[in-house]
C-alpha cells in the first residue's frame, strides 16, 4: 500500500476557509479519480485559533506542520485583534511558521492566463506569455540582520540602524533552489543584487557564480542590479525565467511582478525550507493575498490563488507534476470559457461566486482527464 501524504490543512480567516473549501474539493477530486493517497488534517490558526486557544497558533499545530509532507494555508488576519499587543495578533501564526519551520526560500510565480490579458496593468504586447518566476531568500538579509535598532546620538539627535548581511551558506542554499527550478522550466536564472554599491550583493554576485560553475554548468546565469530589475519588470517582463534575489529586494520586486498579472485572488505562492532528517523538505502553501475582511463571508473571494498553492504543492512536494499542470489548465480553461469572478471581472461582465468557481474548476478537471 502508499503511504499516504500528510498534508496539514491551516484555512485561518476571514476569506480563508471559505477558499480553502474549494481546494479541498480539489484534493478530494485527485483522491477519487486519480488514486492520490492523502492524510488530511485541519487546524485554527489566526485569530479563528485566537477566538479558540488564546494564542494565534499553538505548540502542536507547528509540530504537526514539522511532520507534514507539506502545509496548504489560506491567510491570516482578523480586524477584531488589530488593537492587541503583537503576540496577540493572527499575524503572528504565518510568521512563526515561516520561522520555525525555517522557510528560507519564497516562490512567487507570475503566470499571466492569456484570458486575463486586459487585466494587467502593462500594454498586452509586452505581457503576453509572461511565465516568471521570483525567488526571494526570507530569513535572512536587512530585515534580519544586526546590529539594528534606533540609538539617540551625542547631540540628542537619533539614529535608525539595519544591516544588510549574508552568508555563503544563506546564498548558496537559496541559490540552489532557483537553480533547481531553472531546470524544470526554462533553464535560466538571472541572479539580482546592488553589488555596485553593496559589499553583501558583491559576496552574493560571487557565491551564485562558484555555485553555478560547480554544480549548475546547464542552466544559464546573469546578474542583473536590483534598480535595473525593476525597471526591467516593466520594460520587458518576458525576458526572464527565474529570478533569485535577496529579502529587501525580492520584497519590492515580487510586489512589482504580482501587479504584472492583473490580479492579487490569481497568485499563489511556495515557501520552502531545508530537508529534515526525515528526507521531506520544509513547505508551505499559499495564496499571496490576505484574509480579505472587506468580503469575507459573502461568498464572492476568488479561490484560483489558493487552488493554484495546491497545484504548486502538487509539483514541488508531492512529486506529482502531471496533476499540478492538470490543475492549472483546468484554470486557463475556466477562464477562456469567460467564467469570472468579481475581482477580475470586467466593468458590466457578469461575475460568479467562489463556490461556483470552484466547481468550475473541478467540472474542467473531469473534461480534460
Ligand atoms: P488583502 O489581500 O486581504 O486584501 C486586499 C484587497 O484585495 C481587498 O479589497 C480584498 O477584498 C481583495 N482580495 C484579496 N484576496 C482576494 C480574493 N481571493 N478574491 C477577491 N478579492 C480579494 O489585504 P489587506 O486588506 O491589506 O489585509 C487584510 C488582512 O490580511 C490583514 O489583517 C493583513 O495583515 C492580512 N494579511 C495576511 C496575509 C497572510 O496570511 N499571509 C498576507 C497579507 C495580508
Amino acid at each position: 500500500m502508499t503511504t499516504p501524504y500528510k498534508i496539514l490543512l491551516l484555512p485561518g480567516d476571514g476569506i480563508g476557509p471559505e477558499i480553502m473549501g474549494q481546494a479541498v474539493k480539489v484534493l478530494h477530486w485527485l483522491r477519487d479519480k486519480r488514486g492520490l493517497a492523502l492524510e488530511l488534517s485541519e487546524d485554527l490558526v489566526g485569530g479563528a485559533s485566537l477566538a479558540r486557544y488564546d494564542t494565534p497558533i499553538r505548540d502542536e499545530v507547528i509540530a504537526q506542520a514539522r511532520q507534514s509532507d507539506a502545509v496548504l494555508f489560506g491567510s491570516v488576519g482578523d480586524p477584531a485583534w488589530k488593537n492587541e499587543p503583537f503576540d496577540k495578533r493572527p499575524e503572528v501564526a504565518i510568521l512563526r511558521l515561516r520561522k520555525e519551520l525555517g522557510l528560507y526560500a519564497n516562490l512567487r510565480p507570475a503566470h499571466l492566463f492569456e484570458a486575463l490579458l486586459s487585466a494587467s496593468a502593462l500594454k498586452p504586447d509586452v505581457v503576453r506569455g509572461l511565465d516568471l518566476m521570483i525567488v526571494r531568500e526570507t530569513v535572512g538579509g536587512i530585515y534580519f540582520g544586526e546590529p539594528r535598532g534606533i540609538e539617540t546620538l551625542p547631540d540628542g539627535s537619533r539614529r535608525g540602524i539595519n544591516t544588510e548581511v549574508y552568508t555563503t551558506a544563506e546564498i548558496e542554499r537559496v541559490a540552489r533552489v532557483a537553480f533547481d527550478l531553472a531546470r524544470v522550466r526554462d533553464g535560466r536564472v538571472c541572479s539580482v543584487e546592488k553589488g555596485n554599491v553593496m559589499e553583501s550583493g558583491l559576496l552574493w554576485r560571487e557565491v551564485v557564480t562558484d555555485l553555478q560553475k560547480r554544480d549548475y554548468p546547464d542552466v544559464e546565469l546573469t546578474h542583473m542590479l536590483a534598480d535595473n530589475c525593476a525597471m526591467q519588470l516593466v520594460r520587458d517582463p518576458c525576458q526572464f525565467d527565474v529570478l533569485v534575489t535577496g529579502n529587501l529586494f525580492g520584497d519590492l520586486l515580487s510586489d512589482l511582478a504580482s501587479m504584472l498579472t492583473g490580479s492579487l485572488g490569481m497568485l499563489p505562492s511556495a515557501t520552502l525550507g531545508a530537508v529534515g532528517s526525515n528526507g521531506k523538505r520544509a513547505a508551505l502553501y499559499e495564496p499571496i493575498h490576505g484574509s480579505a475582511p472587506d468580503i469575507a463571508g459573502k461568498g464572492i473571494a476568488n479561490p484560483l490563488a489558493q487552488i493554484l498553492s495546491l497545484a504548486m504543492m502538487l509539483r514541488y512536494s508531492l512529486n506529482r507534476a502531471e496533476e499540478a499542470a492538470l490543475i492549472e489548465k483546468a484554470v486557463a480553461q475556466v477562464l477562456a470559457r469567460g467564467l469570472r469572478t468579481a475581482d477580475i471581472a470586467a466593468k458590466g461582465e457578469t461575475s460568479i461566486g467562489t463556490e461556483q468557481m470552484g466547481e468550475a474548476v473541478l467540472k474542467e478537471m473531469d473534461v480534460l482527464s
